[in-house]
């Protein structure tokens, strides 16, 4: 198709999300000194924010830079050289968590799974129990596989580690999880959490942060890979506490405001809508399985994802002819397949700044690219989200 699709766009990405008016509204303003007390209470107001969405008291550093340099803080803040960690697998992220951790010379075990399952919360008991001599480090845990649309339960996992008193270190990334599923980083016990801008947060992609907890302190003192703009010592040095370097004034700006319509709606509110909008997903997609079509890629029903959902198309089906229908003729932009899920399934993300019609509209869009593509599917999933949510 040559023209370019009318009418606003329907992003249904699992991140970046879509921005809010108002958000953008925040964003958009003249800069400022980053040291003008006019700015310095809108930081200390975000800084604030964001501590109340993790839900933490402890200690918070953020970064100019996507979820991988959270990624990068957390493990160079925390670990030694040789240092072991324990990384569960969920899929494309936690790989790529663990690539970093070899990247920096730790030595990193996989606990194995079945990646439409994820791991088996005993088998992750018995490494624990069988470490006696506590050689892991730390046990990280992506709470939301955005890849393959699966939520891993983190009081189950910090349960395992107290069942076997395990010192470990207890981290978690909620870069897809934050702002739209429950999560509770002082009461779940996590030691370093990792988040980022462009999801739940509902703001541009560029700016991450790392909650710490008094025990992730104690490991980061004694710490001794190498770091410089991730350092949280510097960090703690510096004026703003947890920033080195040029803030991102406009972003600050924008920050406080998309806390402000989370707090507004509600943590608790914001988790059921997730909650809603992804199932009525899920009733859809379940309908498209008939006549041997497209299914849910995650097969726990225990652990669906709220936040985004993958769907994984039949055999000899390419889900890059539904993106590119959806996304060409309906003006619908969907996630693809990651790594070796490229071409075998497509993902539609339900988080951030998101209502029942944006949602109904991405799922009649895919479904009317199932029929144009010619792809098997039974008829009537939007007919189905439809029932569940005007229930
Ligand atoms: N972890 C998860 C669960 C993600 O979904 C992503 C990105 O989508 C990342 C880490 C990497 O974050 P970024 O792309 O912001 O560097």
């Amino acid at each position: 198709m040559t023209q370019k699709p009318r009418g606003r766009q329907f992003f249904a990405n699992p991140g970046p999300t879509n921005i809010p008016d108002s958000v953008l509204r925040a964003l958009d303003r003249p800069s400022i000194d980053f040291q003008d007390p006019e700015f310095v209470a809108v930081y200390d107001e975000a800084f604030a924010g964001v501590k109340r969405v993790l839900r933490t008291a402890q200690s918070l550093f953020m970064y100019n830079a996507s979820g991988h340099g959270a990624w990068e803080a957390s493990l160079t803040n925390l670990f030694s050289p040789g240092e072991k960690i324990l990384v569960l697998e969920t899929g494309f992220f936690s790989d790529d968590w663990a690539a970093m951790g070899r990247g920096f010379g730790l030595e990193v075990e996989v606990l194995a799974a079945d990646r439409r399952r994820g791991v088996d919360i005993a088998a992750l008991r018995a490494v624990l129990a069988a470490d006696t001599g506590h050689a892991i480090a730390g046990v990280c845990v992506v709470h939301n596989e955005t890849a393959t649309g699966l939520m891993i339960p983190l009081p189950e996992v910090r349960a395992a580690i107290d069942a076997c008193a395990h010192p470990a270190l207890f981290l978690v990334d909620t870069i897809s999880s934050l702002g739209s599923l429950e999560f509770r980083m002082d009461d779940w016990g996590v030691d370093c959490v990792v988040g980022g801008s462009q999801k739940g947060l509902m703001l541009p992609t560029g700016m991450s942060f790392t909650g710490v907890s008094e025990k992730g302190m104690q490991a980061h003192r004694v710490a001794g890979l190498k770091r410089y703009y991730f350092d949280w010592t510097l960090m703690e040095k510096r004026a703003q506490k947890s920033f080195i370097g040029t803030l991102p004034v406009n972003m600050f700006y924008g920050l406080r405001e998309s806390v402000r319509l989370l707090e507004e709606e509600g943590l608790d509110n914001v988790v059921s809508r997730h909650h809603r909008l992804a199932e009525a997903t899920r009733r859809a997609v379940k309908v498209w399985s008939g006549n041997n079509g497209p299914q849910l890629f995650c097969v726990s029903p225990d652990r669906y994802s709220d936040s985004v959902t993958a769907i994984l198309m039949p055999e000899g089906y390419d889900a890059e002819a539904v993106r590119r229908c959806c996304r060409w003729k309906f003006n619908v932009s969907l996630g693809g397949g990651l790594g070796a899920l490229g071409g075998k399934v497509f993902r539609i993300g339900h988080l951030g700044d998101l209502n029942e019609p944006m949602l109904l509209g991405a799922l009649a869009a895919v479904e009317m690219a199932l029929r144009i593509e010619g792809i098997p599917h039974g008829r009537g999933g939007v007919d189905a989200a439809m029932d569940y949510l005007a229930e």
